[in-house]
């Protein structure tokens, strides 16, 4: 019986992983299975452009893997007993439980709402597909003037906020953050930022920290009402409680807990990777989630699987925050360096040039995904007579 690996995601980290397990491993030796809630890969990177302006491409999911020997299983997955080994998941044919012998745990993450009243029921977000088209829906529905609050100051808050402004400039938007807008970007950067916020007559509030969020508008801590037709929460990302309710060991927001290898480390022969691994980084810092950090640690779990699997060498990919690209409309955008201690260099790339380098980033990362087993042949190695368990955590 081939040994059975379960990817749980289909999303950068996921999808990228699959493609390469079936390029490593020899397929009469392994089984790879997928699952994933939607039929395609979601581009998420591009889904506040979603939200404000025409679709994405598609890529559908089966399409990608056809010809890899990689399954797909189109399913959400609901449970995950790390013990027994065995994903629950609901599909169209109903309630189904997988075994599986090697789990890769790539589920990503969603909308953080911090706990703040209102925020499920009345706020938009642009963290998912399905959320993201919603907004879009609701943005076309005042056909002209109305007023879009975006709440959160950081990278995806600054990208929908300036991604709508651009595409509907028919609309008020107003940015409302706890901290300062871009309070982390080195100074030029800021300058930047600031002269776009302006140039795209966004209003911001800064140090304005939101209690409640209702149907029409937002109430700040210290009682401030901003009124809003569309109300857009933008205030981090948190991951599934799935990883947390099975077994698995968590940080406390919840992520997978794994060594340098991304093997959990509570139990042998499940991996995690992306937004919802607790991955560290080479600075001794939990490595960002980002989709830099999604394809490093995928290569990584891949390496690790494969070495356990085959008895391999196991080789360290590079696991480095290097800093954050962010989009301001189409037209800008700015690429800001952080060092070591992840403080931001004084050196940054923006305006056009940066946008440019962006979009050059987002068509990479796309056709990567589209092409899971892009470099095929490689080596397809045979597992071992006795695969290894690798209890032992490999420490940073
Ligand atoms: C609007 C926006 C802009 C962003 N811009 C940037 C950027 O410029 N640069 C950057 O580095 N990062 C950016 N990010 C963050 C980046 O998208 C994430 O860090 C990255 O997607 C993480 O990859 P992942 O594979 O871990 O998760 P995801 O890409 O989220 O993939 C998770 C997959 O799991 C599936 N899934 C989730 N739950 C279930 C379930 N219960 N059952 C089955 N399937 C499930 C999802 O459908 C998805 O396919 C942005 C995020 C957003 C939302």
């Amino acid at each position: 019986m081939p040994h059975r690996i379960t990817v749980l995601g289909a999303g950068y980290a996921g999808a990228y992983a699959a493609g390469r397990l079936a390029r490593h491993l020899h397929p009469d030796d392994v089984e790879i299975t997928v699952v994933n809630a939607e039929p395609d890969f979601v581009e998420r990177l591009r889904l506040h452009q979603l939200a404000a302006g025409p679709d994405l491409r598609r890529y559908e999911l089966a399409e990608l893997f056809a010809g890899t020997g990689i399954r797909l299983r189109p399913a959400r997955v609901t449970a995950v007993d790390a013990e027994r080994r065995t994903v629950t998941v609901t599909g169209d044919g109903g309630p189904d439980r997988l075994d599986h012998d090697t789990l890769l745990y790539a589920l990503g993450s969603t909308v953080a709402d911090h706990g703040v009243p209102g925020v499920a029921e009345h706020a938009f977000h642009v963290a998912g597909r399905p959320s993201a088209l919603r907004l879009r829906r609701r943005l076309d529905e005042p056909a002209g003037n109305g007023s879009v609050l975006v709440v959160g100051g950081n990278l995806t808050g600054i990208e929908v906020a300036t991604e709508i402004a651009e595409s509907r400039p028919g609309l008020d938007v107003t940015l409302v953050t706890s901290g300062e807008l871009g309070g982390w970007l080195g100074p030029r950067a800021r300058r930047h930022l600031l002269r776009a916020f302006d140039r795209f007559g966004i209003a911001v509030h800064e140090h304005t920290t939101v209690e409640r969020v209702g149907a029409t508008g937002v109430v700040a801590a210290d009682g401030t009402a901003f009124a809003s037709d569309v109300t857009v929460w933008a205030a981090g990302f948190a991951v599934h409680p799935i990883a947390a309710a099975s077994g698995l060991a968590v940080a406390d927001d919840g992520r997978v807990l794994v060594d340098r290898l991304m093997r959990s480390v509570s139990h042998p022969g499940v991996y995690a990777v992306g937004d919802s691994a607790h991955a560290i980084g080479r600075n001794g810092r939990p490595l960002p989630m980002s989709c830099a950090s999604a394809g490093a640690t995928a290569m990584q779990a891949v390496s690790a699987i494969v070495g356990d699997l085959t008895g391999r060498r196991i080789p360290k990919t590079t696991l480095a925050h290097l800093g954050n690209h962010l989009s301001l409309g189409r037209r800008d955008a700015i690429y800001q360096l952080v060092d070591g201690e992840e403080r931001s260099r004084s050196w940054a790339l923006c305006g056009r040039p940066a946008a440019r380098a962006k979009a050059a980033v987002l068509r990479v990362a796309a056709f990567g995904m589209a092409h899971p087993t892009f470099g095929m042949p490689t080596r397809r190695y045979r597992l071992a007579a006795e695969p290894d368990r690798a209890t032992e955590v490999v420490a940073a």
